[in-house]
Parts: C-alpha cells; sequence; structure tokens
C-alpha cells in the first residue's frame, strides 16, 4: 500500500519514572547520555521532563522521562498492548566494560544472545522499566566524555520492543500506513524497520503470551513511542491519512522542540509522529544544553510557581 509520507526512523520513547534524582544519576551518570532538555512536562507543568540523548539531541537517539514519583501516581504492570523493552545500541566489543560498569554500580544484568544476532545485556532502570544494550555497529555520533569514552559510548536508541496480542495488526498499521518493512521474523518476534534496518529505526513486535495482563501505564512503564517527520506538511499529510483509516489522532501539539500528534496503534500501544524540527537547540546554545530549566514561553508567567514544586536536583 502507498504511504502518504516516509517515517525517517524513531523520534524518541518516553517513559513515565519514579524520582527524578535516580532517573538522571542512571541515564546520565550510568548509561552516559547527555542531559539535552530539563523541562516539565507540558501537560503537567508540576513533573519535570528530561531528554537524554546524544550530543546534539539527534532523533532517535531520546529517551526522556516524566518522573512521576509522590504525585499519587502508582506504579504501572508490564504486559501486552505496552513497549516493554528500550533497546540502546553500544559498539560492538564494548559489552565487557557495559557489564562491568553496570553490576559495579549494584545492578543486575543478563546476557542475552540476542533475538536477531546481536549479543546484548538486559537490566532493568531505577524505576524497573526494562533496558537492553545491543551490541551492533551504528554510525551515529556519541556523547563521549571521560566517564564513558567513544570506544564504549551508548549511540542512541537501538529500537523498541512492543508487547501485543495481534503482532499482524500492528505490523499492517507500520508497513501500510507509515512506510516500514518486516526486516526479519522469528518464531515469536517480528522485526520491523524504517528505510532500511539501522538501529534507530526498529521496532519489533513481540507475541503476548495468551496469559499475559494487559500493561497498564504508570511508575516503571513506557508510555509511548515517537516516530519522526521530517516536516509539518507530511505531519498533516499522514494525520489525514490515519484518520481515513478510522484512527483517532489528537490535533497537531506543539511541544516546542517538535510538533506532535498521538493515536494508539490496534493493540493499544500509543504512538506518537513528531516533527524533526526544530529540535533541541531552538532555546538553548548547543553548548548549554540541559543545564538550565527551560519552560514553554507559555509556562514562563509560571516560572516561580512551577519551580516551588519541582524536586531540587543535582546539576
Ligand atoms: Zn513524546
Amino acid at each position: 500500500m502507498a504511504h502518504v509520507a516516509d517515517i525517517l526512523g524513531l523520534h524518541h520513547v518516553t517513559a513515565t519514572v519514579a524520582d527524578a534524582q535516580p532517573d538522571l544519576d542512571f541515564y546520565r551518570g550510568v548509561i552516559g547520555l547527555r542531559l539535552v532538555k530539563k523541562t516539565v512536562n507540558f501537560d503537567n507543568p508540576y513533573v519535570y521532563h528530561f531528554y537524554y540523548g546524544n550530543e546534539r539531541g539527534e532523533p532517535g537517539t531520546i529517551m526522556t522521562t516524566f518522573p512521576y514519583a509522590g504525585t499519587g501516581v502508582p506504579h504501572g504492570r508490564h504486559g501486552a498492548g505496552q513497549i516493554t523493552v528500550t533497546s540502546f545500541t553500544v559498539p560492538d566489543g564494548s559489552l565487557t566494560f557495559w557489564h562491568d560498569r553496570l553490576t559495579d554500580r549494584g545492578v543486575a544484568v543478563t546476557h542475552e544472545p540476542g533475538a536477531f544476532g546481536a549479543e546484548g545485556l538486559r537490566f532493568a532502570d531505577p524505576s524497573g522499566l526494562t533496558i537492553r544494550l545491543v551490541a551492533a555497529r551504528d554510525v551515529r555520533a556519541p556523547w563521549a566524555h571521560a566517564d564513558v569514552d567513544a570506544a564504549h559510548a551508548v549511540r542512541g536508541v537501538h529500537g523498541v520492543t512492543l508487547s501485543v496480542e495481534t503482532p499482524a495488526r500492528t505490523a499492517a498499521l507500520l508497513t501500510g500506513l507509515l512506510g516500514f518493512d518486516v526486516v526479519d521474523e522469528t518464531e515469536s518476534v517480528t522485526r520491523l524497520a524504517a528505510r532500511g534496518a539501522a538501529p534507530g529505526r526498529l521496532v519489533e513486535l513481540a507475541r503476548a503470551p495468551e496469559d499475559a495482563p494487559k500493561g497498564v501505564n504508570g511508575l516503571g512503564t513506557v508510555h509511548h513511542v515517537a516516530f519522526a517527520i521530517a516536516t509539518s506538511a507530511e505531519q498533516l499529510a499522514i494525520r489525514d491519512e490515519l484518520l481515513g483509516h478510522g484512527l483517532q489522532v489528537t490535533e497537531v501539539r506543539d511541544r516546542q522542540y517538535f510538533r506532535s500528534i498521538y493515536f494508539r496503534e490496534p493493540n493499544g500501544v500509543l504512538f506518537e509522529i513528531a516533527t524533526v524540527p526544530p529540535g533541541f537547540t531552538v532555546d538553548e546554545d548547543p553548548a548549554a544544553l540541559g543545564r538550565a530549566l527551560k519552560l514553554p514561553p507559555w509556562e514562563e508567567p509560571n516560572r516561580r510557581d512551577i519551580e516551588t514544586h519541582l524536586a531540587p536536583v543535582s546539576p
């Protein structure tokens, strides 16, 4: 089936997490990603929104978190109709470094051969999200620093794994309307990719066991995955196409660093389509990304109130 515009790959993965400081300490301090934006949840400005990524915060390298602990949001449940694994790429030959780095910090690590021939490490983040580091060739520039040098540094998101009851329905949406192709398949997992099977463009559909509980969003669960689109015009064209196929799609929302539409795919996972422009340097110098608390223009009048409600975090 023809599709109206090309998804470029993943844009970001967003999770509901527990406390802010352990989240920063983990993704920045242990995993070694750059904090490229410290802002608030635009739908609930008393909660932080942290964006982690590579040096420039390129789409496809971005993991974002909402630290919701202490707001009354309960822990979620991992299950069907949910993104259950978020994978990042690390260079071939770096898994021993990562195994030691994680275990030295008390993280329980499982070595796994990987479904599609790539070795990996699996572990839980401080909120209970399942994270995987996959050793693979990935040409994207890392955020390299003294603690994690370029020979070991994470390159970006490798892909996401969805646990779904009916993989064929999600696959049909991805291939029919979003321009993905099936690039590999095992008995229980279908791997799809946008524009070639490169890291940052991968979606894996895992068939949920028949007795699997339904996933419930809450602390320690992935909230949604966002796919990247080049322009607002293409985003509107895809929106019309999705509406035409009976999906319920939100209006375009201004997320300051990108524009977004949201919809649930047929197995219930929340998908977002986000524009590449304007990006994370729209309100901060590239060298200073992530240092100051940035608010969208419409929340600036409320800055003092918002800052009073947010738990202080170390820079
Ligand atoms: Zn998002």
